[in-house]
């Protein structure tokens, strides 16, 4: 098994943790930069907005218009004091985004546990 885990491994454990937390999972980004790194430069910017997140989150006992934002990121990996892979960086969008409270940036499922518990308290919902 390889110690290195991708940015689409790394969301997928991130959405089924957060199902089974009860919240609903809208997914923005599925994956497709094989795809995309061949469009024509053009048509790659009518296929999101610079800086939309990859997750979109909610739960039902959310008020009206609370949607948790999560970019998912690849981790850094580190082994016998090397680093193996470094992590993902956000693109400037994302983190204008983050720096303005919209979305939290993620590498791992423990830091979006720590992201849906810090939305959740800031919506004021009890966990
Ligand atoms: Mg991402």
């Amino acid at each position: 098994m390889s110690l290195v885990v991708t940015e689409s491994q790394a969301q997928k454990a991130i959405v089924e943790y957060l199902e089974i937390k009860g919240c609903t999972v809208l997914t923005t980004y599925i994956g497709m930069r094989h795809v995309v790194k061949d469009l024509p430069k053009q048509l790659r910017g009518i296929l999101a907005t610079p800086g939309v997140p990859d997750l979109l989150v909610t739960k039902p006992r959310w008020p009206i218009g609370g949607f948790l934002g999560l970019e998912v990121k690849r981790p850094q990996v580190e082994a016998g004091g090397k680093v193996l892979q470094r992590s993902g960086r956000p693109s400037a969008a994302q983190a204008e985004l983050e720096r303005a409270g919209r979305i939290y940036i993620v590498h791992s499922v423990d830091e979006a546990a720590m992201a849906l518990e810090s939305f959740e308290k800031a919506l004021g919902v009890r966990l």
